[in-house]
């Protein structure tokens, strides 16, 4: 019988939700492109419900003890004293959210003698040391497409509330003014631009998709090219790299995961080559930029808005420069975590243990590494090694 190790962000402050604000999610039939959605033999839990905090427990408890496996429930995840470092010795299966990540360094792995699969409930699996897994002869799986759409729909939110200056203008309200010139000496409609994203897969496609009804010229870079069907209906123009793209974009929406390719992409060189005054949206991850050349761009007005959700590390310290920087609007990692997203996720992580426990295959999209190589999505959209380096000062948050 396996063990368990699950890591999920906490509970609400005012406690586990007993109502929800609506009453229910919307049934989709499929992705786009055709993909189904996550499919596990049953579920133990509403659809719509808090499932990524501890006391949601990916609505996996019944499930697994009704098969004699142990399962362990933490937030406490970073430090060496942390619940998650002492559970880890004889797990058998982590389950962690990029939301929250339990961060899976070579030295955990090496500790941890019996861990054979690492499921990201969720997509991104750069939490987890892909090359020490791949020397262990782990499986990684992620919950490929369960939430790009979620992250595609902030991402165009974040672009908008950038570019029209939304934030500071609702903090007006708040503070009692109606200051219409404080509000509008910076808002700009986005008609006109040019938008350009990082990564053309499933959440930069549907990024493109959604912004081409603005009228905005679109452009991307990529590993690979998109169809030229796709490229002539959207209208959208190919870079052979972001450092070429970036020069004549108005605002830059970054798509691609963190792997040893994108670590560092926007450096302080690469932000010296945008337009003076362009907007940078990362829903990523955030160590594809870099921290201090971020703060400093906003700072000098060579950009003149950063937003997303993805921070190195997670949870980011008190202290973190992106917390306080001028023009950005930073949110904790919720993008790809709304309600409607985490029915998904929590459907796709049973899926994958139904298959793991039966000796089934996982579904080659769900695939990082397998068979001590990157596999599946993973050899399509990564490149091996480590983007874990550093993680540990997420246990500054705690003091
Ligand atoms: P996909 O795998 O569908 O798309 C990723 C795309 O990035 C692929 O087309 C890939 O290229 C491309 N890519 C990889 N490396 C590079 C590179 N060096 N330069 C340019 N493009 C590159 O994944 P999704 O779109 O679903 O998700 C993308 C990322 O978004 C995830 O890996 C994750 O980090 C992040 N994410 C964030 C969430 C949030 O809550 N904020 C939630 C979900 C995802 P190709 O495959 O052609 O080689």
């Amino acid at each position: 019988m396996a063990k368990v190790v699950c890591v999920l962000y906490d509970d609400p402050v005012e406690g586990f939700p007993n109502a929800y604000a609506r009453d229910g999610l919307p049934k989709l039939e499929s992705f786009p492109g055709g993909q189904t959605l996550p499919t596990p033999k049953a579920i133990d839990f509403q659809p719509g419900t808090l499932l990524g905090s501890v006391s949601g427990e990916l609505g996996l408890r019944t499930f697994l003890e009704g098969q004699g496996h142990s399962l362990v429930v933490t937030s406490d995840k970073d430090g060496p004293d942390s619940v998650f470092e002492r559970e880890l010795v004889d797990a058998d299966i982590v389950i962690s959210q990029p939301f929250w990540p339990a961060y899976l360094t070579a030295e955990r792995i090496a500790k941890a003698s019996k861990l054979k699969l690492a499921i990201t409930a969720g997509i991104g699996s750069d939490h987890v040391d892909l090359q020490a897994a791949i020397d262990r002869g782990m499986t990684v799986a992620e919950v490929t497409y369960c939430n790009s759409i979620s992250v595609s729909e902030h991402v165009v939110m974040m672009i908008l509330s950038l570019a029209r200056n939304y934030i500071p203008s609702y903090q007006w309200v708040v503070k009692g003014g109606w200051n219409i010139a404080d509000c509008v000496a910076r808002s700009y409609d986005i008609e006109g631009m040019a938008i350009g994203t990082v990564g053309a897969g499933r959440i930069g496609s549907a990024v493109l998709r959604r912004l081409k009804p603005f009228d905005v010229k679109l452009h991307y870079t990529d590993r690979h090219r998109l169809p030229e069907a796709v490229e002539q209906e959207l209208a959208v123009t190919f870079h052979k790299t972001a450092a070429d793209m970036v020069p004549v974009c108005d605002v830059v929406t970054i798509n691609a995961p963190l792997h040893p390719e994108t670590e560092n992409l926007f450096d302080n060189a690469v932000i010296a080559k945008m337009k003076r005054g362009a907007y940078l949206v990362n829903t990523a991850r955030g160590k594809i930029c870099n921290r201090d050349a971020v703060a400093r761009a906003l700072e000098s007005g060579q950009l003149a808005g950063y937003a997303g959700d993805v921070w190195f590390p997670q949870p980011p310290p008190k202290d973190h420069p992106w917390r306080s920087m001028p023009h950005h609007g930073m949110t904790p990692h919720i993008s790809g975590s709304s309600l409607s997203a985490q029915a998904r996720y929590a459907a796709g992580t049973r899926e994958i243990l139904e298959c793991w426990f039966e000796g089934r295959p996982i579904r080659e999209e769900y695939l990082i590494v397998a068979g001590g190589k990157l596999a599946g999505a993973g050899a399509h959209s990564y490149s091996a090694g480590d983007a874990t380096r550093g993680s540990e000062e997420a246990a500054r948050f705690k003091t």
